[in-house]
């Protein structure tokens, strides 16, 4: 039988499977003990806006430096992360660290966090956004919720009733990686999305002869605005593909011909830097990821 002892469940996986068994539970102790001992931090990458080419804000992107493995992507660990439990824990502290830098911010800048389905689903989470925005004193309307399509796929009143407290709070609310879920078009029609953000597998070679892409992209844009949405074009990196998106309309870009996921204090140089007008034109960040 597969239950039984526990050990005994590792019979039921080859060699390398086991090995990547045991790998996540070392990973889940390392991430448990980076998050007790100030191991993660975030770093800000911007969102520009596509008419005036200055900066709206910067989406929050967590990052862990293992003390042996070195960096490791947040699309390995939050994984992890949720189905340990510790993805709780580890969203408040991205919700408080990330509004509390923010606070430090041109007033007008927004901040765009991002939020796990399983976040998404506890109903303390509304809790731990307002004591979010109150400890760092921020405005309800300068905190934008990064949500994927997989909040969708246990679609029932406690995702309706989630989406009403948020909107209540005053926070906006962002539909990610647009096109990689299984993306039906019904909850757009009762989701209250402030703004829709174009997967990067649409944007990244959009701007190459014969790629259906731009079509796509061509249509989103105009379901986006006829439902009265923002959209944003997610990784953007070359001059061609810039032209490009700024040619279909979308109303905002982010990617790196904008800029990197950089440290908060680079942002705050940035901005000092360039006075009022945070513009991401020559925008350098003095350490961007590579
Ligand atoms: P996402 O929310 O779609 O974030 C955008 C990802 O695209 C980021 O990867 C960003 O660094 C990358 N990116 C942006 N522009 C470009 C570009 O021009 N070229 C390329 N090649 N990449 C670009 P990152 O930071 O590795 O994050 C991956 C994913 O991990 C995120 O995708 C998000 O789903 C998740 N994630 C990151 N931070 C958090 C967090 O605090 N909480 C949760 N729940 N998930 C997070
Ligand atoms: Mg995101
Ligand atoms: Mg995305
Ligand atoms: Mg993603």
């Amino acid at each position: 039988a597969a239950k039984g002892n526990g050990r005994g469940v590792h019979r039921f996986y080859s060699s390398d499977m086991h090995a990547d068994a045991e790998d996540r539970r070392a990973l889940e102790e390392d991430l448990r003990r980076a998050l007790a001992a100030d191991g993660l931090h975030l770093v800000y990458q911007p969102v520009v806006s596509s008419k005036t080419e200055q900066i709206t804000g910067y989406e929050a992107l967590l990052r862990w430096n293992h003390p042996v493995r070195g960096p490791i992507s947040p699309t390995l660990f939050i994984p992890i992360a949720e189905d340990s439990g510790l993805i709780g824990q580890i969203g408040e502290w991205v919700m408080h660290t990330a509004c509390r830098d923010a606070a430090d911010w041109q007033d007008g800048i927004r901040v765009a966090v991002n939020v796990s389905p399983s976040q998404f689903a506890n109903p303390g989470f509304p809790s731990t956004v307002m004591n979010a925005l109150a400890g760092a004193q921020l405005a309800p309307e300068r905190l934008e919720l990064e949500i994927t399509e997989s909040v969708f796929l246990n679609d029932d009143d406690g995702t309706d009733a989630m989406f009403t407290r948020l909107k209540a709070i005053g926070v906006r609310l962002a539909l990610d990686d647009f096109g990689t879920g299984y993306s039906s078009l019904g909850y757009l029609k009762k989701a209250p999305f402030d703004k829709i953000k174009i997967d990067q597998s649409f944007v990244r070679g959009a701007a190459t002869k014969g790629s259906r892409n731009s079509a796509i992209i061509k249509a989103i844009v105009s379901l986006a605005e006829a439902l009265g949405m923002d959209t944003t074009a997610e990784g953007a990196e070359t001059q061609d593909e810039l032209a490009l998106i700024r040619q279909l309309g979308c109303s905002h870009i982010q990617g790196y011909i904008y800029g990197k996921p950089m440290p908060a204090a680079d942002v705050l140089a940035g901005q000092r830097s360039m006075g009022t007008a945070a513009s991401a034109n020559g925008f350098q960040s003095s350490r961007p990821e590579r």
